[in-house]
């Protein structure tokens, strides 16, 4: 979606950050399995569910 933000621009990484990751941040969209790629509200692409980008707010 074109008004999603880049993975590059927000610092997207496949890693957590400690405790914070994808999986426990607001935007997360889940995938069909907790450990399958899922998306995000604000960042474009497969999103990996112990990922973590700057946007992160916890859940
Ligand atoms: Fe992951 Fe960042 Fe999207 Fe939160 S905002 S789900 S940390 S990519």
């Amino acid at each position: 979606h074109a008004s999603k933000a880049s993975k590059e621009s927000m610092q997207y990484r496949d890693e957590p950050n400690d405790k914070e990751q994808c999986n426990n941040c607001v935007q997360f969209i889940p995938g069909k399995t907790p450990e399958a790629q899922g998306g995000c509200k604000v960042v474009e692409g497969s999103i990996n569910p112990q990922g973590w980008c700057v946007a992160y707010t916890k859940k």
